[in-house]
């Protein structure tokens, strides 16, 4: 005898398992356990690894992180995530002795300034004595406490070059705006929408005019605020013990068996009479009731092309830059002026190939064998898609070269490992909150149809976790309570 119709489980499908894909499908087993519905979820993944741009290796006693190698913890829900997976045990903060980034400026390294945050100071004294910037240049930027304000509207949206040049001028820009933001997101800061990447920068020069005085009222209130919290303290930005892949295997784990399907290309998502039809590249036709691309933009255009060609032509206009990292390990002789601290951006001015590199045995302690420096280089993005296109032997000459010049390097590297991220870094453009509207809206016009990752809201894993969960609860059309009320102190 067949099952009542509304007995009848539903079926969800997620394209993609990557932290997006494994968070979207860990979030339809929550709501499952909590509601009691009944609700099978599969995932897809093309390749034979999860994980997506989530990539660790260990090699010679040294832990590399091939994508990511932190999230950030004031965007709360990647830790969140990770309290209710049961893996907070395994965070790790940066190391606190030596949370400082150097700029290069003329080939020399300087600190940022102490409460230099992104674009603008929140403390004044270290920010005048820096010798970062020129007397000029700190002078411009000083100039913002008396600049007006500009009136953007409650949907404004400006370039993250031009708010820099309007508020603090040239030579911030180019020396710290540039490589400090234009480094996290790969991309040009003449293309890039402040107010997707850093709106309360045009909030506190909204609510303060001065975006300084934001800065130093905020560090004040923060301060205020810590004193007064007892809970769980976390640096700024954490990792884990055993790298990123702690997170994409504690959620791997969490699903049931069979869940999981790796070597499974999905090559076209279509509408069928009474259900979504999923179809891999070689083999049978899935169907579903709601299906979650959780893939990069524009491979979810291509998937859908035939279902709205308008919300494919949508998606497939994000464009995405491409990236590397390179990993090096040098005994810490070898490299007599490497400065203290986690490593240093270059701006794209001083004409290097390096975008930036991290000293991870010295952010994360415990990376490397006694003596061994890990640096990692930061490569291409869409300032430097050239630098991409340079096979492997010439970006590590170009790379090498960038380190004998900047901090010293002698010799060559003991283990040397490359990762190539093809077309994986979302570019927002100014008004892209718009364009992400505008898809959400007409993706209304297909119940059962979601898509999440990177390309919409942030490109951070916490975003990516953000976006995955609530594509579930809008798909599954209930929302569980399930993230912390209260923010975590950094
Ligand atoms: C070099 C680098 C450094 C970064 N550093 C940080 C950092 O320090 N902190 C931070 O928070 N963020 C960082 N990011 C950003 C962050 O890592 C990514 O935005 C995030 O991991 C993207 O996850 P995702 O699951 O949305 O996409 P992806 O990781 O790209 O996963 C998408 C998955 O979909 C699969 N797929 C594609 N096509 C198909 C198909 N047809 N069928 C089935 N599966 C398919 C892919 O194989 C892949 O596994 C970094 C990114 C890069 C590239």
């Amino acid at each position: 005898m067949s099952e009542p119709a509304e007995k009848k489980s539903k079926r969800v499908i997620v394209v993609g398992g990557g932290v997006t894909g494994l968070a979207a499908a860990h979030r339809v087993v929550e709501v499952t356990n909590r509601t009691g519905q009944h609700i099978d979820v599969s995932l897809l993944e093309a390749n034979p690894r999860l994980g997506g741009t989530i990539v660790t290796t260990v090699r010679d006693g040294c832990l590399i992180e091939g994508g990511p190698d932190s999230f950030i913890t004031q965007k709360p829900w990647a830790l969140a995530l990770c309290r209710r997976i049961g893996i907070e045990g395994e965070l790790i903060p940066t190391n606190p002795a030596c949370r400082r980034t150097f700029v290069v400026r003329d080939g020399e390294m300087y600190p940022i300034p102490e409460g230099f945050l992104l674009l603008a100071p929140s403390r004044i004294w270290p920010f005048v004595t820096s010798r970062l910037f020129s007397w000029p240049g700190k002078l411009r930027m000083g100039l913002d406490l008396v600049l007006p304000r500009k009136h953007h509207g409650t949907d404004g949206d400006e370039s993250l070059a031009s708010f820099v040049r309007r508020r603090f001028g040239r030579e911030s820009l180019d020396r710290v705006a540039q490589p400090l933001v234009g480094g996290i997101y790969t991309a040009d800061p003449e293309y890039l929408s402040l107010r997707t990447t850093m709106p309360r920068f045009l909030e506190m020069e909204a609510k303060y005019r001065s975006v300084i005085w934001g800065m130093v009222k905020g560090r004040k209130a923060a301060s205020a605020a810590e004193r007064g919290d007892s809970g769980a303290r976390y640096s700024m930005f954490m990792s884990f013990r055993r790298g990123m892949v702690t997170l994409i295997d504690a959620l791997a784990s969490r699903l049931p068996a069979g869940v999981i399907r790796t070597g499974a290309a999905v090559s076209r998502v279509s509408r069928g009479p009474t259900s979504w039809c999923v179809e891999l590249a070689d083999g049978p036709i899935e169907e579903a009731d709601a299906v979650v691309l959780a893939c990069p933009a524009h491979v979810s255009a291509r998937l859908i092309r035939q279902v709205d060609s308008s919300i494919a032509d949508d998606l497939a206009s994000i464009r995405c830059a491409s990236s590397a990292t390179m990993t090096l390990a040098f005994d810490a002789a070898q490299v007599p002026r490497a400065p203290d601290g986690f490593g240093f951006v270059v701006p794209v001015v001083e004409r290097r190939t390096m975008i930036a590199a991290t000293f991870s045995s010295i952010k994360f302690p415990g990376r490397a064998p006694e003596g061994t420096l890990l640096v990692r280089a930061f490569l291409g993005g869409a300032m430097q898609p050239q630098v991409y296109d340079l096979n492997d032997d010439e970006l590590r000459q170009a790379v090498l070269t960038d380190l004998r010049d900047l901090v010293g390097l002698r010799g060559g590297p003991k283990l040397i490992e490359t990762h190539r991220w093809p077309a994986s870094m979302p570019q927002y453009p100014v008004g892209h909150l718009d364009h992400v509207r505008r898809i959400e809206a007409k993706l209304a016009r297909w119940p059962g149809l979601a898509v999440a990752g990177n390309a919409f809201g942030g490109v951070g894993v916490p975003d990516c976790v953000r976006s995955a969960e609530s594509a579930v609860d809008r798909l599954l059309g209930c929302v569980v309570a399930t993230t912390p009320s209260r923010s975590p102190a950094t």
